[in-house]
């Protein structure tokens, strides 16, 4: 594994969404390469900080306009691909737990766009260990369907975060 690749895994490896496999190729790289373990160190330790800066802020809260634009993407999105945005009807999307897991799908993207911004990386992130298994749990789909609609799902907020970051000049453009 090159570094390249290891940098564009990191945060799935942080969100434990790699298979058995690839997690022992990132556990190598990062044995035998010093530089990608201080990145990878930083990288966690910034994931941690924005989280619970994020979480415990209000004026961090994303604004209620961005958030409408957001639902509605999301929403034609999924009626032209089967998505993880596919499952959660209407009504469901107003399910608490749902909301909650949508949330923070959005809190973790939000490191994602801020990583943008340094132009360290174009991937954004999902929550915490095991975040998977629960949306699994949640939608009724097996956990390898919740993981690849979660990579179509994170794609998407990638593009409109970054149109986000953007509206701030927080991003860098192109
Ligand atoms: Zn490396």
């Amino acid at each position: 594994m090159r570094c390249q690749e290891f940098r564009e895994m990191t945060d799935s490896y942080l969100s434990d969404e790699l298979l058995v496999e690839t997690n022992h190729e990132v556990l190598r790289h990062l044995e035998n390469c010093a530089a990608c373990r201080s990145e990878f160190a930083a990288r966690r330790e910034l994931r941690a900080r924005v989280r619970s800066a994020v979480k415990n802020s209000p004026e961090t809260q994303i604004n209620s306009a961005f958030a409408a634009r957001l639902q509605t993407n999301l929403r034609a999105a999924a009626l032209e691909r089967p998505t993880v945005w596919e499952k959660i009807k209407v009504a469901e999307f107003f399910n608490p737990k749902v909301l909650a897991f949508a949330a923070s799908l959005l809190v973790v993207a939000l490191v994602g766009a801020i990583w943008l911004s340094r132009s360290l990386s174009n991937e954004t992130t999902i929550a915490e260990n095991n975040q998977s298994n629960r949306a699994g749990e949640i939608l009724q789909v097996p956990i390898g369907t919740v993981m690849s609609r979660l990579h179509r799902g994170r794609k998407l907020l990638r593009q409109q975060l970054t149109e986000y970051a953007r509206s701030f000049g927080i991003a860098a453009d192109g």
